[in-house]
C-alpha cells in the first residue's frame, strides 16, 4: 500500500497517485472572488506558459473548467474555423474522440486513421494537405494515452507549419513529463489538464493558444460554457474565472507546480517517469509478458502489454488480485487483441515498480497462469 496514506497505488494514466503536500494543499477553502485566490490563478497561468517555453507576448494561457476534455472541446471550438476543415490524426481513442467534438458542434472534419496504434506519418500529413487544400488546422494527439504510443509530434508540426496551417496538439498525458518547447515546435495550439504529468487532483484542464488566434476565435463557441475566448476574456479583465472555479484543484494544482520545480521541471519530471517505464518494460518482459510497441513509439507515460494466452488468465480476477496487493492497474483500450495497460506516473518511483512487478509475479503464480507461451511472441510493430 500507499504508506503514508493506506491507499492503493495508482498505475493509471490520471487521476494517478498525488503527493502528500498536494492533497494537504486542498484543507483550505477559497473565495473564488478573492484577491488571494486571483493571484493564484494568474500565477498558474503564468508558469504553464513558462513551462510551454511559450513567448508571453504571442501565447494565453486560458484554464478551462472541467475534465480534459472539455478543455479540447473548448479549445476545437476557438481555434477551428466554422467554415473551414480540421484533420484529426487518429490512432486511438482521443483522436477518435476530437472528431466526435467535432463532429457535435458541426465542424467540417476529415480523418487520417492509423488503427489502434500506428504512428501517423509527417510524410502521410503532407499529402493529405496537398490533396485537400480546404482543410485549414490539423489535431494531433502527442501522446495517445489509449496505446501509450507516442506520435512524431516535431516532424508533424513542420509540415504542418510548412503548408500554413493551424496545428491544434492534445498534449494532455504527455505536457510536462515529455519536454515540449513552443518556441521551438510550432504549435498554435496546445491543450492538457490538471490530473496528468504536472500531477494534480482533476477539476480543470488547460489550452495555451496563439493569442492572435484566440482573437479571431471570438463568437466561434457552440456553448456558453465552454467558450474559451469568453473566459479568456472575463480572467484579462476582471483576474476571476468566468464561472465558479475549481477552487481547492487551483490551489492543489499550484502546490504541483512547486513540486515540478523541485524535482528539475520537465527534464526532472521525464527522468523519473522513464526509470519507472524502464524498470516496468525490463520486469515485464523477464517475466514473459510483450509489449504491444516496438521500444522506438514506447512513451514514458503509459504502457500496453498483451494479455497471456493462456486461458487461466482473466483480466478481472488479476485487477482485483493486484488491488488487493495495492496497485491499481488500467484495462485495455485497444480493439483488436486483448491488453491491459500500466502507467509510469503519478507520485512513484523505482520502488513502487519493483514492489508492483513482485506482486504481478504473485498474482500470476496463484491464478496458475503460464506465460511460457508468450515468451516467443514478437512485440507488434508500429
Ligand atoms: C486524459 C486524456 C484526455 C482527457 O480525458 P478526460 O477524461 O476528459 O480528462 C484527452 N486526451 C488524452 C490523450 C488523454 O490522455
Amino acid at each position: 500500500m500507499n504508506d503514508h496514506i493506506e491507499e492503493p497505488y495508482l498505475l493509471t494514466p490520471g487521476p494517478l497517485t498525488t503527493s502528500r503536500a498536494t492533497k494537504a494543499a486542498m484543507l483550505r477553502d477559497w473565495g473564488s472572488w478573492d484577491d488571494d485566490f486571483n493571484q493564484v490563478t494568474a500565477d498558474i497561468r503564468t508558469q504553464l506558459l513558462a513551462m510551454a517555453e511559450a513567448p508571453s507576448d504571442e501565447y494565453a494561457c486560458v484554464p478551462m473548467q472541467g475534465s480534459g476534455t472539455f478543455a479540447v472541446e473548448s479549445a476545437l471550438a476557438c481555434a477551428t474555423d466554422p467554415s473551414g476543415k480540421v484533420l484529426v490524426l487518429m490512432n486511438g481513442a482521443y483522436g477518435k474522440r476530437a472528431a466526435q467534438l467535432l463532429a457535435t458542434m458541426g465542424r467540417a472534419y476529415t480523418t487520417l486513421d492509423k488503427g489502434d496504434y500506428r504512428p501517423p506519418q509527417a510524410d502521410e500529413v503532407a499529402a493529405r494537405l496537398q490533396q485537400d487544400p480546404a482543410i485549414t488546422s490539423v489535431f494531433l494527439v502527442h501522446c495517445e494515452t489509449s496505446s501509450g504510443i507516442l506520435n512524431p509530434l516535431d516532424a508533424i508540426a513542420d509540415v504542418v507549419r510548412t503548408q500554413g496551417k493551424t496545428l491544434i496538439v492534445d498534449a494532455m498525458s504527455s505536457f510536462g513529463g515529455i519536454p515540449i518547447s513552443l518556441a521551438q515546435t510550432p504549435i498554435d495550439v496546445l491543450v492538457s489538464s490538471a490530473n496528468k504529468c504536472i500531477e494534480g487532483v482533476p477539476g480543470f484542464g488547460f489550452v495555451i493558444i496563439r493569442q492572435a488566434l484566440l482573437e479571431a476565435g471570438k463568437g466561434r463557441a457552440h456553448s456558453l460554457s465552454l467558450d474559451l475566448h469568453a473566459q479568456w476574456e472575463y480572467m484579462e479583465r476582471t483576474g476571476q474565472w468566468r464561472f465558479t472555479p475549481p477552487t481547492h484543484t487551483v490551489v492543489a494544482f499550484q502546490a504541483a507546480l512547486a513540486q515540478h520545480r523541485e524535482e528539475g521541471g520537465v527534464p526532472g519530471r521525464c527522468a523519473r517517469y522513464t526509470r519507472n517505464r524502464d524498470a516496468l518494460v525490463k520486469g515485464m518482459r523477464a517475466l514473459g509478458f510483450s509489449t504491444l510497441l516496438e521500444d522506438e513509439w514506447l512513451s514514458p507515460i503509459i504502457t500496453t502489454f498483451l494479455s497471456p494466452t493462456d486461458p487461466a488468465f482473466e483480466f478481472h480476477s488479476f485487477y482485483a488480485a493486484l488491488k488487493a496487493r495495492g496497485f491499481l492497474i488500467y484495462p485495455g483500450k485497444l480493439t483488436e487483441v486483448e491488453s491491459f495497460r500500466i502507467g509510469c506516473i503519478g507520485q512513484l518511483g523505482t520502488t513502487v515498480i519493483a514492489q508492483l512487478l513482485n506482486a504481478i509475479q504473485d498474482v500470476l503464480a496463484d491464478m496458475d497462469v503460464s506465460l511460457i507461451a508468450d515468451l516467443s511472441s514478437p512485440s507488434g510493430s508500429a
